[in-house]
């Protein structure tokens, strides 16, 4: 074989492939709702029918003609389309759409990274062999989505994560947009260099003092020049501007997970004894979250009867949280088969499917 077309391979064997839901909150909104499609759905913190002082969370695309989006304040969507239709935020109706939009996902992938709510990169396996299959493969995809939760996603298939993600969010909504390796440049070089993940506003103004506005300017420049403004990440800032991206896609969540146990110093069948060593422990593992900055999904219970036999009972919520009442309800929920049984020797907390606090929003990095 070749030496070209081994390297063709090995590209792509790297496709990558990034989801990103529509307008995720308002388009399950209107799922739930149909009459309100078609129409203008502002979906924001503390709403109170539209003058109300929260922020824009999603707004449909209907929404968006108006010049609205999110992180705008409610008040100005209001200005801007009072006629819009604003709900409060129903996060917990969106986990659950999350939850299954992102099984239904996993399922195509050989490897799988889910990035936020509504976003997830996945890795297919060889079966698909070149970009062609990628992108019919794609729409399978996306024709899942739709008729099992009923919204439309886009989708960004490339050589790596940077491509992918930047490529997902090029043609909204319902978008699929298939970038090959040897086209990255060139879909890359014509876009302002705030397009590129990790470069916000702030590092977009100072390229832009340097007379950097485009990612091709980026793409050209002087790593020194550049390094002298910022550092270390000024390689990483060529590369992705050259569309490097050496990320792999992988699961962020940890197998680690903290625990706190506890021996009674007499066995007992006490409840309330019970109850409050729990309560201590989850204050422990509590503490212990905090100070590591991770969130958490599953709550474990462990229970050691007098006669040395021990249960493990474990449950997940369907949210990342650090919340200490969680951690304190769910075990007491787990204990309730257990009272009145034999005397308690030990119990334990714990709790895994740990992440890092701030993991979910970050991309592929950042500067
Ligand atoms: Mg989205």
């Amino acid at each position: 074989m070749p030496a070209s077309s081994l390297k063709i391979n090995a590209l792509e064997r790297r496709i990558t492939f990034h989801a990103d839901m529509d307008s995720f909150f308002a388009s399950v909104e209107v799922r739930e709702r149909p009459e309100l499609k078609g129409l203008p759905v502002v979906v924001g913190s503390d709403p109170k029918g539209g003058p109300g002082r929260g922020v824009v969370s999603t707004c449909s695309y209907e929404a968006r003609k108006y010049g609205i989006h999110s992180a705008m304040p409610i008040s100005q969507a209001y200005r801007l389309c009072p006629d819009a239709v604003f709900l409060p935020v129903n996060m917990k109706l969106y986990a659950g759409v999350s939850a299954k939009v992102m099984e239904i996902l996993r399922g195509f992938a050989d490897r799988f990274q889910q990035v936020s709510v509504d976003e997830a990169y996945l890795v297919p396996g060889p079966e698909i062999r070149n970009f062609e299959e990628a992108a019919l493969y794609a729409l399978r995809i996306k024709d899942e989505v739709q008729e099992q939760e009923g919204i439309t996603c886009s989708i960004g298939v490339g050589p790596n994560k940077l491509i992918a993600k930047i490529a997902s969010g090029f043609q909204k909504p319902d978008g699929l947009i298939v970038v090959r390796p040897e086209d990255a440049r060139k879909f890359l070089f014509p876009l302002p260099v705030s397009k590129i993940p990790g470069i916000g506003e702030k590092t977009a103004d100072k390229l832009k003092s340097m007379g950097l506005s485009r990612v091709e300017e980026l793409a050209n420049c002087d790593v020194q020049l550049l390094s002298e403004k910022f550092g270390k990440m000024a390689l990483r800032m060529k590369q992705l501007a050259n569309g490097l991206d050496f990320g792999e896609v992988r699961e962020k969540e940890s197998v680690k997970s903290i625990s706190r146990h506890g021996t009674f110093a007499e066995d007992t069948s006490d409840p309330v004894k019970i109850t409050e060593s729990l309560s201590m422990l989850a204050e422990s593992v509590h503490s212990s979250l905090l100070k590591n900055r991770f969130l958490f999904k599953t709550v474990i219970l462990t229970v050691r009867f007098e006669d040395f036999s021990t249960y493990t009972r474990s449950k997940t919520i369907p949210i990342w949280t650090s919340d200490f009442f969680v951690i304190k309800r769910t075990a007491i929920q787990l204990l309730s088969e257990f009272l009145g049984r034999q005397k308690f020797r030990l119990v334990g907390i714990g709790v895994t499917k740990l992440r890092k606090r701030g993991e979910k929003q970050s991309l592929i990095t950042d500067f």
